[in-house]
């Protein structure tokens, strides 16, 4: 099945892929969500919106980004030649970007004045208030006092290119109460305003939508390795949070002869609390309005999730993987916060590039394969760099002297 097959099957017209996705939803928020589906729907087949956004990604984001052999990692570790796909070079350092600019170029199109979302560690807000300011839209970020305290760069960032940042004291104060917050406030001022998700997650449209946008990393990535070697990669990786950038790497290579491999954070251990790896350890259920595995505490809440990667700690998990799962298409492996630690610093001393802490756990997985296989490659997505990481870094594990 060639892969813009599987992109017409799924998601089917209810938003769902197989039993997990869907959208469910207060009713004041049905008529808005079916507004976005059916704008995104016209939209994305017109040959005005799909040319507008080629030359957003080239002029503005600096794409293509290019795919890099790291010769001297893959030496040290072996035989296995580990590639990455540089998305730390997209414009704001990070593969968000990619979803922010086709969601605000749709709420151009679709004659909304307003961005809303919420953020957890800053780095999607960041994202859609570059993509706010690029399209003269205003933007609302919703974001947990706790958050705010913890991650006083990018709330100064978004600020800088003029969104307005709505502080959320309720609850625990943090990202998932920032969500709530935030689905209210689309829900006054959906007329003027359009919800702009940070990942392959939330009620339909978003998983397809984001999906589709990030596609052109893997579209990217598949042509420049194979002008650059003659063949496709033995392997593919990315970290898995929400979901977008793995998925994004991903499509493109579903009807090929690759292994896939999502990477999910392992944190400190297996007891509840001290990881995110929500395929690995979840089971099906539902939160923020869509059907997918969750990791749940005994009642069937979200538990409580951790990672030293402020982008990976979700307890739910986009829809299409937990289908991609299930299919058996994709593998889902774990990387350690030590086994991250120290692919971050091994990256930066053998490739001079410093990558996201999220991004780490790919390079950690393609790693441990490169010390597993004799032969063969694996390209590996680099979702961000990690210069938002530093401080932190090194106050808790100084300039990595353990990991020499
Ligand atoms: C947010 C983020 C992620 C995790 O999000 P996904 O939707 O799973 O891709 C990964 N890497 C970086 C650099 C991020 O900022």
């Amino acid at each position: 099945m060639d892969y813009r097959t599987y992109l017409k099957n799924y998601p089917d017209e209810n938003g769902k892929f197989g039993e997990y996705g869907g959208a469910i939803l207060p009713p004041e928020l049905v008529p808005a969500f079916e507004e976005i589906t059916e704008a995104y729907e016209t939209i994305c087949n017109s040959a005005q919106f799909i040319s507008e956004l080629r030359r957003i990604r080239r002029e503005f984001q600096g794409r293509p980004t290019p795919v890099y052999h790291c010769e001297r990692l893959s030496r040290m570790l072996g035989r296995v030649q580990i590639y990455l796909k540089r998305e730390d070079l997209n414009h704001t350092g990070a593969h968000k970007l990619n979803h922010c600019m086709g969601e605000g170029l749709l709420a151009k199109y679709m004659g909304k004045k307003k961005l809303i979302a919420e953020t957890g560690a800053g780095q999607h807000g960041v994202a859609l208030a570059t993509a706010a300011a690029f399209f003269g839209l205003e933007c609302e970020i919703h974001m947990g006092e706790v958050d705010i305290a913890k991650q006083a760069p990018n709330v100064t960032r978004m600020k800088i290119l003029g969104a307005k940042v709505v502080p959320v004291s309720r609850g625990a104060a943090t990202l998932k109460e920032a969500v709530d917050s935030a689905f209210e406030a689309y829900a006054r001022d959906y007329k003027d305003a359009i919800y702009c998700i940070g990942s392959a997650v939330g009620p339909h449209p978003f998983p397809m939508m984001v999906r589709d946008f990030q596609m052109v990393v893997g579209q990217e990535a598949r042509e420049q390795f194979l002008e650059m070697t003659g063949n496709l990669p033995d392997a593919i990786c990315a970290c898995v949070g929400g979901g977008s950038n793995s998925l994004g790497l991903f499509t493109p290579f579903l009807d090929d002869p690759v292994e896939i491999y999502g990477v999910e954070p392992m944190g400190r251990g297996k007891e509840v609390g001290e990881h995110a790896a929500t395929i690995t350890y979840g089971k099906k259920g539902t939160l923020h309005g869509f059907e997918s595995y969750l990791l749940q505490d005994e009642a069937g809440e979200a538990a409580p999730v951790y990672s030293v990667a402020s982008g990976l700690d979700y307890p739910s998990v986009g829809p299409e993987h937990a289908f991609l799962h299930d299919l058996g298409r994709v593998h889902y492996v774990t990387a350690t916060d030590d086994e991250t630690m120290e692919a971050f610093f091994k990256l930066s001393r053998y490739e001079g590039i410093i990558p996201a802490i999220e991004s780490a756990h790919a390079i950690a997985y393609a790693m441990k394969y490169a010390k597993e296989n004799k032969k063969g490659s694996i390209l590996v997505n680099c979702s961000g760099r990690g210069d938002k990481d530093i401080d932190y870094v090194v106050e808790k594990y100084g300039y990595g002297e353990q990991y020499k």
